[in-house]
């Protein structure tokens, strides 16, 4: 039995039930404890906060965790991140009051910054030689220099409309993160065993993110064109139809590319073009 620890609530709660989920590790969410066993796999999932989850893994409380990589670096914990796992896309970084010049990193000296994140902010102004004062606040960072607290704040940024929203400016990102896998240092084989399972799941369940199984009609003389226009893993299936001179054509599409790619084959000829919900790629 291997115990995983994700979020009890907050950002990437659902994410992680739902990658799990889609890794074949199911939780029954209308009685949720704080330690589940799953229903179809060895594993039991303990429920705990965010920041509670690097100490929880580093002293083998746990044996995996699906936490922030923010946080990972923030606690100083000794964990083996064995995965990114597509979600959770954030960056930490200083932001000013729009109102103010910002004129590099020297700004900061003598300031005062607020933040969740010290350790990775203090660590980074050493390295920098910038002497600031460090103000730790959990919540909302980002109304502290509004509030007359803070000259600047160092927290979480994704889409940026929080900073907008309270009359700030993104200046320095210091820090890139995503949910990652973690792992105690030196699990036994077992449990790595485990660990390996769940992790090439997880890796085949990532693949299918943003990707979409296309679907088509083409005549067989436009194939080698067809060909050249999809990016297919390794080449597009290529199945022939009752008529002779035209034949149907299967492939991955990422579906940043879909609808340009769907025109150029409409371009050289394709029709019946079906767009497929793509779930998972094992390769
Ligand atoms: P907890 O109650 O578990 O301590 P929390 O309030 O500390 O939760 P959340 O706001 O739920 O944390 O964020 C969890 C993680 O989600 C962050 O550490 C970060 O890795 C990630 N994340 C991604 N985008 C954002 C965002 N826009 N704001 C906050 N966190 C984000
Ligand atoms: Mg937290």
């Amino acid at each position: 039995m291997i115990r995983i620890a994700i979020q009890t609530k907050g950002r990437l709660n659902e994410q992680s039930i739902e990658l799990l989920r889609e890794a074949g590790v199911t939780i029954k969410e209308e009685k949720r404890k704080f330690l589940m066993r799953a229903a179809d796999f060895p594993v039991e999932i303990l429920f705990l906060r965010d920041d509670d989850i690097p100490h929880t893994v580093a002293m083998g409380a746990a044996d995996l965790g699906i936490v922030g990589y923010n946080e990972v670096v923030e606690r100083g914990c000794v964990v083996d991140v064995l995965q990114n796992l597509g979600f959770g896309a954030c960056r930490v970084s200083l932001a000013v009051p729009k109102s103010v010049e910002y004129t590099g990193l020297d700004f900061f000296n003598g300031k005062r910054i607020a933040t969740s994140y010290p350790n990775v902010l203090k660590r980074f102004f050493d390295e920098k030689g910038i002497k600031a004062a460090v103000h730790t606040i959990t919540g909302s960072v980002e109304i502290a220099p509004a509030a007359g607290l803070a000259d600047a704040i160092f927290d979480i940024v994704s889409s940026g409309g929080t900073l907008i929203s309270n009359g700030l400016v993104e200046v320095e990102q210091v820090l890139q993160s995503e949910a990652v896998l973690i792992a105690t240092p030196g699990l036994d084989d077992d449990k790595m065993a485990v660990a390996r399972q769940l992790m090439s799941r997880f890796d085949s369940v990532q693949k299918g993110y943003g990707k979409k199984y296309l679907v088509l009609n083409l005549p067989s003389s436009a194939l080698d064109e067809a060909v050249k226009i999809l990016p297919a893993m390794r080449s597009p299936t290529v199945i022939p139809l009752a008529q002779s001179d035209w034949c149907s054509l299967q492939t991955v599409v990422d579906e940043k590319e879909l609808w340009s790619v769907v025109e150029k084959l409409k371009a050289i000829g394709a029709e019946g073009i079906l767009v497929l919900a793509l779930e998972k790629i094992v390769l």
